[in-house]
């Protein structure tokens, strides 16, 4: 018996990375999986290694960016899987300079995909939620949401303002069975995002993980199944950080 047997979850950039991971763990504990990324010709790996679970998954091209295509993934993941039950917004960009140096443009992007998107999918999942009286809903902010980070403004923002929208989203759910959680990754120096990183920063920033080594998606992952079963029943409003201790 998996943690998730008979549920449906959907995991926003599940195409790579991270959001691979938890895609793939969420299957493994019984779940059924739709996935989305602009581009879905990596997702298709992603999606045999779950149907080889005997798991059903939906990939879907979406910029969840965009509020009708967020809206259409929705729709589509309920119509192919029957409902949804889990919601990871977990897609998000890196635009980094230093603020004097950071175009108007790269704030926008960043705020649009990493905020504006997981908007946009919990506005569109809440109805269906709501309808059958539970869901899950588990946001990937970072630590850098909570502490900040120089040469991140625009993403820094983007982070702390999920763990907003999730705190209040918790709030006006709470009632109806629905928890709303986030989870802040340390550094996961195995991903496009982090992989960008020159070596010396990636180990400067290992050395302020008191459990001296850097996470991996498959961490992340554990914490979000977790989030999204029965067992967290009573978690909401929640800040997980996966992160070796970094900020505590
Ligand atoms: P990644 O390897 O770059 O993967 C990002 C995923 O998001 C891809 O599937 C990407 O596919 C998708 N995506 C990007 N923009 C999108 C959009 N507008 N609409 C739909 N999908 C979109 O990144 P990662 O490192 O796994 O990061 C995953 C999450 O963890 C992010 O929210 C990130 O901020 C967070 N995080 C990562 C770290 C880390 O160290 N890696 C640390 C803390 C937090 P397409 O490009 O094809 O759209």
């Amino acid at each position: 018996m998996g943690l998730l047997d008979g549920k449906v979850a959907l995991v926003t950039g599940g195409s790579r990375g991270i959001g691979r991971a938890i895609a793939l763990r969420l299957g493994q504990e019984g779940a059924d999986v739709a996935v989305c990324a602009r581009n879905v010709e990596a997702a298709g790996e992603v999606a045999s290694e779950i149907e080889g679970l005997g798991r059903k998954c939906l990939v879907r091209a979406c910029d969840v960016a965009d509020a009708e295509q967020a809206g259409a993934l929705i729709a589509a993941t309920i119509e192919e899987l029957g409902q949804l039950d889990i919601l990871v917004n977990n897609a998000g960009v890196t635009r980094d300079n230093l603020l004097m140096r950071m175009k108007e443009e790269d704030w926008d992007e960043v705020l649009a995909i990493n905020l504006k998107g997981a908007f946009n999918c919990a506005r569109a999942a809440v109805r269906p939620m709501l309808k059958a009286r539970g869901g899950r809903i588990v946001n990937i902010t970072s630590v850098v949401g909570l502490q900040g980070n120089a040469g991140q403004v625009n993403y820094a923002a983007s982070k702390a303002g999920l763990i907003g929208l999730t705190k209040s989203l918790a709030r006006e759910l709470a009632s109806r069975g629905i928890t709303a959680n986030a989870v802040a990754p340390g550094l996961v120096p195995e991903t496009g995002m982090t992989g960008e990183l020159a070596a010396e920063v990636q180990q400067q920033m290992l050395s302020a993980v008191p459990l001296g080594r850097a996470g991996t998606p498959e961490d992340v992952a554990h914490a979000v199944a977790f989030l999204a079963s029965e067992q967290a029943a009573y978690i909401t409003g929640q800040v997980l950080a996966v992160d070796g201790g970094m900020v505590m």
